[in-house]
């Protein structure tokens, strides 16, 4: 499988390009050069006896990443490594809950990793393949990833202690929450280097972007390929569990990673209608109600700080895999700055592919925790109470019989790591017997520190992340 860039300036390009890069050469973002097929016998076998979970990866990748690159053996140990430490063997964990109607929804939990977001799933098996890639080419390369929240811890863990390979990682100050910046700041292993940035996720992304492309320098933001490739598995798998039949599923969106990895195992023919759900940072939601282009602006900052983005930029990648290049290209022209729309049959493909988006805002996020806690006796994150919002009120909408699949809801990352959000939807650890002051944080406190750098207003922080890499590549 070679690799091309979203806006055609690049072609080519090998998976190990790929996973080493950020963006491509041209300023676009990697996408294999033609969509592969599942095996109609796999999808057979996979329908009559469900797979689990590391399987349907295994396969997955194995359809995007030729053996010649990585051989059927290593990629076999690397997967199985990956989901070795989840704290359930099934690695990810579905729960029923009911709506005030009484309609069914299914929550599934990706958040059995060692940081509880949905990040784990992705980014510990890209830290296996880029271990396997470093040790074979005996160089030294350097991890450069900005975070809303969950990225980075799930980097650090992935890729903490391994040899050839340091991480730089910058996240807002006070923009996150406490359990979310302790597990970034309690790791201290050397190769790890936090950074405490004055600012909002999106002001991080620009000297980051800036720095790229350097060689030896890696993104493991959802720019980098190998994430959404991975996350293609989770779709598929949910599909296994009701026998591929279609089924409703709703996705809390941010940077739209988790979206387009949906919309790919889609396109790859498994039958699942995907619904977005955003925060009241709502350039997803504009985009596919509206077709409108508005990548910038102000974040609005929320509970669900994981979505507190702008710039949503797997945008593109959604938006090439039901066009082209040169339509891509032509739509990011105008790049952050000015307001446009997509064309009008493309705008049609994306509806039909992604059946809806919703903008969820704070106080239905809220209500929404409580009533699920209320009925279900259940605690949900305020990232994936918008996408149970979301589900709700389509299920509410639905006239009787007429669409009767089952409903899927993704659970982004565990309530534990927001205690916030729980205590503001007016539940106390008395009244809903959830233990806010839980273990996690407790523990999270205990551990040794080291503390981040700090990046402050007005100092230039593309100068100081270059002097930071140059740094952390000197041999040592
Ligand atoms: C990253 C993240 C999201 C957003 O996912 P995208 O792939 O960026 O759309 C949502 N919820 C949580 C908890 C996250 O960590």
């Amino acid at each position: 499988m070679k690799y091309k860039s979203t806006r055609g300036g690049v072609t080519g390009s090998s998976f190990e390009d790929a996973l080493f890069a950020g963006y491509a050469p041209d300023g676009g973002l990697y996408v294999p050069e033609v969509l592969p097929e599942i095996p109609k016998d796999l999808l057979a076998s996979w329908k009559t006896s469900p797979p689990k979970y590391q399987q349907v990866v295994l396969e997955i990748v194995k359809l995007f990443v030729s053996e010649d690159e990585v051989p059927k053996n290593v990629l076999e140990n690397c997967v199985t490594q990956a989901y070795k430490e989840f704290d359930t063997s099934k690695v990810i964990e579905i729960h029923d809950c009911k709506d005030t109607s009484g309609t069914d929804y299914k929550v599934v939990e990706l958040f059995h990793g060692k940081t509880k977001s949905f990040k784990d799933y992705a980014m510990s098996l890209v830290g296996r393949l880029l271990q396997y890639f470093v040790g074979k080419r005996s160089s030294h390369a350097t991890i450069l990833v900005g975070t809303s929240g969950d990225t980075g811890s799930a980097a650090i863990e992935a890729v903490k202690g391994l040899k050839g390979l340091d991480i730089i990682v910058l996240y807002p100050k006070g923009k996150i929450s406490e359990v979310q910046e302790l597990q970034m700041i309690t790791v201290t292993d050397d190769n790890v280097h936090v950074f405490a940035t004055e600012g909002t996720s999106d002001d991080l992304d620009v000297p980051i972007k800036k720095c790229f492309p350097s060689p030896g320098l890696i993104s493991i933001n959802s720019i980098n390929w190998a994430r959404i490739m991975i996350q293609i598995a989770h779709y598929v798998y949910l599909s296994t569990l009701e026998q591929l039949q279609p089924i409703d599923i709703y996705v809390p969106t941010g940077a739209a990673g988790n979206l387009s990895a949906g919309l790919l195992a889609s396109l790859m023919g498994i039958p699942v209608n995907l619904y977005s759900a955003t925060n009241l940072n709502d350039t997803v939601e504009m985009l596919i109600n509206k077709g409108k282009v508005a990548f910038g602006g102000e974040v609005i900052e929320s509970y669900s700080n994981a979505m507190d983005i702008r710039h949503p930029y797997n945008c593109e990648r959604v938006l090439y895999f039901l066009s082209d290049s040169k339509t891509v290209a032509g739509i990011m022209k105008n790049d952050d700055e000015s307001e446009s729309m997509i064309p009008a049959d493309l705008h049609e493909k994306l509806k039909k592919y992604i059946k809806g988006a919703l903008k969820v805002d704070t106080p239905t996020t809220l209500e929404t925790i409580r009533e699920c806690w209320k009925l279900n006796k259940y605690m949900i994150c305020p990232h994936t109470a918008t996408a149970v919002a979301f589900c709700i009120k389509t299920n509410k909408e639905k006239v009787d019989g007429i669409n009767k699949l089952k409903s899927y809801v993704i659970a982004t990352a565990s309530p534990e790591k927001f205690p916030d959000a729980a205590k503001a939807a007016e539940l106390s650890s008395i009244d809903c017997n959830y233990n806010l002051a839980n273990g996690l944080l407790q523990e999270l406190k205990s551990r040794e520190r080291k503390e981040p750098k700090l990046m402050k207003k007005g100092e230039n922080w593309f100068e100081i992340l270059q002097a930071e890499i140059k740094l952390v590549s000197a041999p040592k």
